[in-house]
């Protein structure tokens, strides 16, 4: 692929950067994972969404710019560079949304897509389970059919933001006689269904956005259901592709924290402190792998326009930014040593709190979007033709 811009790029990249300048709030938001920050980020995605940036790449139709993966990844450049709010809604926008295109029903795309864009319906994803972690196909909970509803049994648990937000999406075993892989069905849900229990649980950093979610005889009616009835497990299979392989972290975040672990290791050695050398191979190394990553991902999107898929490439995806992430705030924590400690908002913190947070953030990299020893498996066995065993 040609790695220079186009003019059409350069403006795109103009027009969206004074946009950003404009209109990123001035103030830092309240954590998402918070009630009242998730209600202020939804008013952001509602502005986003009056801006047309809502989700530059999806059809206009739905609530997009019609742009292309290369326009999505120089907006997100520009998201990062403007300091703009994460996505309170990233699992519906990054993930659902992507597979609703592939496999809704044109009725499916008008009814969910706009309101995604804008945030009107936050989505959790709902796959695990107690017993199905990383163990996905050993899904227990049952969607059973009765005329023209779902009638669903069973807990999911760990779903992000799933605390507040209106829909979840999950696979739900519909044949009770079925084992594994099959006979799973990808199902819609909406949470304020009567049957439906949301319980939050408490995270490492004190916030209760997490839940578990319990569904006693729940009706979900049977035009929620999103591709083939016993085929869920190929469409979410799809929605992980994109999760692990290119929509849920794009570059410009790594890139972004690269610049201020570089911005912290200049102050430090500025301000006199000791710097021991294998520190400043490390931030080199990071600033490095962060822009490796971008060109990694500059090659997926050019194989995905050229009507490529995604597949066990993904898992690879996945382990290089969840690893990349813990190094550079283990990184930074290392070069502030004593002040490592400041949570933000504590004071004498300023803006170093928030590296502390990220680094608890980002050790559960790792994990979510299936952890980085199943990824391994999956590498293993699908790209270097591994035995299972
Ligand atoms: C911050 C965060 C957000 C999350 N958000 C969501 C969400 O929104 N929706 C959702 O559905 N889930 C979510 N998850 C759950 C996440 O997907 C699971 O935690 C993950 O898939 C691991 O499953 P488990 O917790 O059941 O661990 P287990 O499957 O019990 O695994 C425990 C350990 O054993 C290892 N292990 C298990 N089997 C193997 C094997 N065959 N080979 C090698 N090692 C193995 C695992 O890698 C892990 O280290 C989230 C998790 C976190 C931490």
């Amino acid at each position: 692929m040609d790695l220079k811009y186009t003019p059409e790029q350069e403006a795109f990249r103009k027009e969206a950067r004074a946009w950003l300048e404009a209109n990123v709030p001035s103030e830092k938001l309240a954590s998402f994972d918070t009630k009242e920050g998730f209600e202020q980020h939804r008013e952001w995605e509602k502005k986003l969404q009056a801006g047309g940036y809502a989700m530059v790449p999806w059809p206009v139709e739905y609530g997009g710019r019609g742009a292309n993966l290369l326009e999505w990844l120089i907006f997100e450049e520009e998201y990062y560079r403007a300091g703009a709010p994460g996505r309170v809604n990233q699992n519906g926008i990054f993930l659902l949304g992507p597979t609703i295109m592939d496999v809704g029903t044109p009725e499916q795309k008008a009814r969910f897509l706009p309101k995604m864009a804008s945030s009107e319906e936050v989505w959790a994803q709902g796959w695990s389970e107690p017993n199905a972690g990383s163990d996905m196909a050993n899904i227990q909970a049952t969607a059973i059919k009765d005329g023209d509803h779902f009638v669903i049994n069973g807990q999911k648990t760990w779903a992000s933001r799933g605390a507040f937000a209106h829909w979840l999406f999950g696979m739900f075993r519909s044949d009770p006689d079925s084992t594994r892989h099959k006979g799973l069905t990808f199902i819609l849900v909406p949470l304020d269904t009567p049957g439906i229990t949301v319980r939050p649980i408490e995270k490492l950093n004190n916030k209760k956005a997490f839940a578990e979610v319990f569904f006693d005889d729940a009706r979900v009616p049977v035009e929620y259901q999103l591709g083939e009835e016993g085929k869920g497990w190929d469409v979410a299979m799809a929605t992980a592709g994109f999760e692990r392989g290119l929509m849920l972290r794009s570059p410009a975040r790594f890139q972004d924290t690269a610049r201020k672990l570089v911005e912290l290791y200049k102050e430090t050695v500025a301000s006199g402190a000791y710097v021991a050398p294998e520190l400043r191979r490390t931030v080199a190394q990071c600033w490095m792998d962060a822009e490796a990553y971008a060109l990694n991902t500059y090659q997926t999107v050019a194989h995905l326009m050229g009507g490529g898929k995604i597949g066990a490439e993904a898992s690879l995806n996945k382990i290089f930014w969840s690893e990349l992430d813990t190094k550079m705030h283990e990184t930074a924590l290392k070069l502030l040593g004593h002040r490592a400690e400041l949570l933000p908002g504590s004071s004498a913190a300023g803006d170093v709190g928030e590296w502390l947070d990220g680094y608890i953030f980002a050790l559960a990299g790792p994990i979510y979007a299936g952890t980085n020893e199943i990824q391994r498996n999956i590498i293993a066995e699908r790209i270097l033709g591994m035995p299972r065993k």
